[in-house]
């Protein structure tokens, strides 16, 4: 999520970022509902993964069923699979 940290940083120049130009509109509508769609995904993958901590399934690898390992989830929390198994599917 470090994409989110962004506009933060760089809110002083924001407006050097974004002119007021109607020309490029059309493209920043496209960026903006792409990253709607990612929020969207990283969200409804947030609320499978709130629904596994209910279950007590969290950290476990949807592939083999192992720990996961505090390790990945540390640097993805989202991770679904061991590290095993990370990569090596879709
Ligand atoms: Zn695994």
């Amino acid at each position: 999520m470090t994409y989110l940290d962004g506009p933060t940083a760089s809110a002083g120049s924001f407006s050097e970022d974004f002119p007021a130009n109607t020309q490029n509109r059309n493209s920043e509508d496209d960026k903006l509902s792409l990253l709607l769609n990612e929020l969207e995904k990283k969200l409804t993958r947030m609320e499978e993964v709130l629904s596994q901590i209910d279950t007590a399934g969290y950290g476990k690898c949807e592939e083999c069923g192992a720990d996961i390992g505090t390790e990945i989830l540390r640097s993805d929390p989202l991770a679904s699979r061991c590290g095993l198994h990370r990569g090596s599917a879709s």
